[in-house]
């Protein structure tokens, strides 16, 4: 099994070293997964959040600055319905961490559902909620959520986030408990963190039992008091994301956009690494403006550029491997 060490050494290997590291991962998505990336279609919905992040322009004290939406049951049904029609049968709702998300989003799913007739994976990006507003949305329809511990380190946790790094455990413990699928993530590249922080963020979310994990570069985002720091490094983030692979070979792994952001071609070097999950974008373009995640100039992945970079790496898009199926109980959980 795999140690911290053994994963501090994967983040350091450059030239061939990096690529026999990018090549033995690619195996093991090959072996598990065959030669398919999961396409999901994301809708954003809503751009406030209570939460006050140092890295992300949507903070709570941006607020007044920023010019606020939330769409409504019947846009998030509309959405459902253009995303069916995409052939996608990942319907993934993500939005800023405010309480108001939990019923508009729990009275459209029993109409997504509809839509396919239960052919759907449900994915859910909305923060820490209570466990009974998990298990309403869960009752819902919703399949899975992304819930990222951002940084393993308590005290780099709490410095980025001003949350403790437990109560976000606490609610990945729920959402397990639940039978849920779960994914969680970490940002590479943040101000003070170490190598051997980044693989303690790999091994976290091994130990906690996820589904899914992602590795994404620290992006230095406008309106932020991270403005002024230089990018996450986006070689590292490649060989976390392949570490990751080879720690856990079930994991769904993305290639996020923002490997895009802080370099060209970064989400095809992700493929490269292992990744096996592509995320299209399919919020209204009025909305999609105001949702500044990673700033104004964000990369906005659409539907043909992600069928473009899936046949240029040589492999398939795919439906859901999670739809109609639910997690077996992990309760040995650890951290
Ligand atoms: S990263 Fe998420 S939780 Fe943090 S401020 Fe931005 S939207 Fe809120």
């Amino acid at each position: 099994m795999l140690d911290e060490r053994d994963i501090v050494e994967m983040l350091q290997l450059r030239g061939s070293d990096q690529e026999q590291l990018f090549a033995a991962a690619r195996d093991k998505r090959h072996e598990v997964f065959g030669d398919e990336v999961v396409v999901r279609g994301v809708t954003e919905i809503a751009n406030h959040c209570r939460v006050n992040c140092q890295f992300c322009p949507m903070r709570r004290e941006n607020t007044r600055h920023n010019e606020g939406f939330r769409l409504t049951v019947d846009d998030l049904v509309d959405a459902g319905r253009t995303v069916h029609a995409n052939d996608i049968n990942v319907v993934f709702f993500q939005g800023g961490e405010i309480p108001q998300t939990t019923r508009v989003v729990g009275e459209a799913l029993p109409k997504i559902h509809d839509l396919y007739h239960g052919d759907v994976e449900i994915l859910l990006n909305l923060g820490n909620k209570s466990h009974d507003e998990y298990a309403y949305l869960r009752d819902q329809g919703a399949t899975s959520y992304i819930i990222k511990h951002e940084t393993s380190d308590p005290g780099l946790n709490e410095r980025m986030r001003f949350e403790t790094l437990e109560s976000r455990l606490d609610c990945m413990r729920d959402l397990l408990d639940l039978g849920y699928w779960v994914g969680t993530g970490a940002i590479v590249g943040l101000p003070g963190q170490s190598l051997a922080s980044i693989a303690r963020d790999i091994l976290l979310a091994r130990d906690i039992g996820a589904h899914m994990c992602s590795m994404s570069p620290f992006v230095p985002a406008p309106d932020t008091p991270l403005a002024g720091q230089p990018p996450g490094d986006v070689e590292v983030t490649l060989n976390a994301l392949a570490a990751s692979r080879l720690v856990e070979p079930n994991w769904l792994i993305p290639s996020v956009s923002a490997l895009a952001k802080n370099q060209k071609g970064g989400q095809y070097r992700g493929f490269a690494a292992g990744a096996n999950v592509m995320t299209v974008n399919f919020t209204p373009t009025e909305q999609r403006d105001r949702y500044l995640i990673y700033g104004k100039d964000r990369f906005v992945v659409r539907r043909d550029y992600a069928t473009g970079l899936i046949a240029s790496t040589g492999l398939r898009p795919r439906k859901s491997v999670f739809a109609g199926r639910t997690p077996a109980r992990r309760k040995e959980f650890i951290p």
